[in-house]
């Protein structure tokens, strides 16, 4: 049975009706700030009519029923820090902030999950199963900051990606609101489950197109007892790539191997002088981890194969604050190229890795191209390679050299059997390139799936197709 608030058409007042006024924002200002994420995008033409922060599943049902009574568009946001335009409110209407469902309600140390809320942030939830001796790998290196609910709708990634894969892997059940409020569970909390189709995928990395996550069951695993890290130096690109596969070839699974260029080498140094050597082509940052009696038999087989491909200087670290300056190094990639103009882009591209040389080198030919600079790195391990473009997008010139470049980069990446996003997912930012990305009977089944759960097109609407 419809009740008054939902039949009533004022957005705000029937917000304000079920959530409680106190989580509930409407003044210009705040819409206007709920207007952008991390894409650099603002459209004034484009915001919100109010802003919720629902604290219960009970109250995002109620929503999305007077949502589709009265046909209006609701976005999830979790930290906004996305980078493909997820969480613009391309057509007005509500965004829920999920910033006050951030409750960790279960750690299952024998089961091994954990249930959780959308906002809880991606740190305090590893730091809370490490002290249950767990592990929950998936690690976006903005993981200070971003939350489970964004981390869900595009499946993260992060350095850890390449030893344990991204959140898919970690994601075993969802509470998901639908369009028309009815909750639905996706899956449930054993480890093997194959009772019909696989729903809880279905909805991870779908952008909040599909339905509303209020709930999360996630899966843990032991957490590794050691860890070492090295930096490995190189003067030429081809043999950052040797390097990997001899390590595999070898048997070997780092848990991170990330490649940084020489661009990005320079700007992290300028900004935050940690020792790096700018004069080298490339580096490799790689960590290994498990049982501390095996990582050092590993840890001297890597550096041997990183000399054997021609490592010109390789910095090893033998205690946590040795660990840790390399960390922090790699981490200050995105705030360092930040420096160097008003904005940055953080684009994001998958090859199978035998294309990766390829693929670096022919983006450093359309950012040199189109005069644009260009911090490139990235999870070598995956194929998966982030270019950060550092320009001053409110200058006409440089704005549509980018769009240029980022159109040949992506022809680029689809011309080696590569995809449109390894872990940054599709947005609206991309969504304009998805039909040159895919099978056409794939993309129309995708269009299919939208068009059943969310048959009045108000869930996020405008993004990825
Ligand atoms: C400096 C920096 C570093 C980054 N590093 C990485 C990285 O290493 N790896 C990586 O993969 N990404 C990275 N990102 C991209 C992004 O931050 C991550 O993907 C992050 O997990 C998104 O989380 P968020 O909480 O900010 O989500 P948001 O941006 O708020 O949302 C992301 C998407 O999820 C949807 N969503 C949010 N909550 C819900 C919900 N409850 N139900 C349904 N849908 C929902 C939104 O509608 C949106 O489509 C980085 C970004 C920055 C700025």
């Amino acid at each position: 049975m419809v009740n008054t608030i939902l039949k009533e058409k004022n957005t705000v007042k029937s917000m304000e009706d079920i959530a409680g006024k106190e989580n509930v924002l409407s003044s210009y200002d705040e819409l206007y700030a709920y207007s952008t994420d991390s894409t650099n995008i603002t459209n004034p033409d484009e915001i919100a009519e109010a802003v919720v922060f629902p604290l219960n599943t009970q109250q995002v049902s109620k929503i999305m029923q007077y949502a589709y009574l009265n046909s209006i568009p609701v976005v999830a946001r979790a930290a906004g820090t996305n980078v493909c335009g997820a969480c613009l409110p391309k057509k007005g209407g509500i965004i829920l902030d999920f910033a006050r469902m951030n409750k960790i309600i279960e750690i299952n140390k024998n089961n091994l999950f954990c249930i959780v809320e959308p906002g809880v942030v991606i740190e305090d939830l590893q730091k809370a199963v490490e002290k249950f001796d767990l592990f929950y790998p998936p690690d976006p290196s903005n993981l200070k900051v971003s939350m489970i609910g964004g981390s869900i709708g595009l499946s993260s990634g992060g350095p850890h990606t390449f030893k344990y894969g991204s959140t898919k892997d970690y994601i075993i059940d969802l509470e998901v609101v639908l369009s028309d409020g009815t909750v639905m569970h996706t899956g449930s909390s054993c480890s093997k489950d194959v009772t019909g189709y696989n729903m809880t995928q279905l909805f991870v990395g779908s952008e909040g197109t599909l339905g509303i996550v209020t709930k999360a069951t996630v899966k843990l695993i032991p957490r590794p007892e050691a860890k070492r890290v090295m930096l490995a130096y190189y003067d030429s690109l081809e043999d950052t790539s040797k390097t990997v596969n001899e390590i595999i070839s070898n048997l070997i699974t780092p848990s991170v191997i990330d490649l940084i260029d020489q661009n990005t080498i320079k700007t992290i140094e300028s900004f935050y002088p940690c020792g790096m050597l700018t004069d080298k082509a490339a580096a490799l940052l790689i960590e290994i981890d498990g049982f501390k009696e095996n990582l050092d038999k590993q840890y001297e087989k890597i550096i041997e194969i990183c000399k054997r491909n021609n490592s010109s200087y390789i910095q090893t670290a033998s205690t946590k604050e040795e660990e840790e300056k390399i960390w922090v190094s790699r981490r200050s990639s995105f705030g360092a190229t930040a420096k160097l103009a008003p904005n940055v882009v953080t684009e994001d591209v998958v090859v199978p890795r035998e294309h990766i040389v390829e693929l670096v080198n022919g983006i450093k030919q359309i950012c040199d191209k189109y005069n644009l600079k260009t911090c490139i790195m990235g999870h070598i391990g995956d194929g998966n390679i982030h270019p950060n473009i550092a320009l001053d997008l409110r200058n006409p010139a440089e704005l549509n050299n980018f769009k240029q470049a980022k159109k040949e980069l992506f022809e680029l990446a689809l011309s080696l059997n590569g995809r449109l996003s390894g872990e940054h997912g599709i947005g609206c930012e991309k969504s304009e390139f998805i039909e040159k990305a895919l099978d056409p009977n794939n993309l129309n089944c995708m269009k299919q799936i939208k068009k059943l759960f969310d048959p009045k097109n108000i869930l996020n609407p405008g993004k990825i197709f």
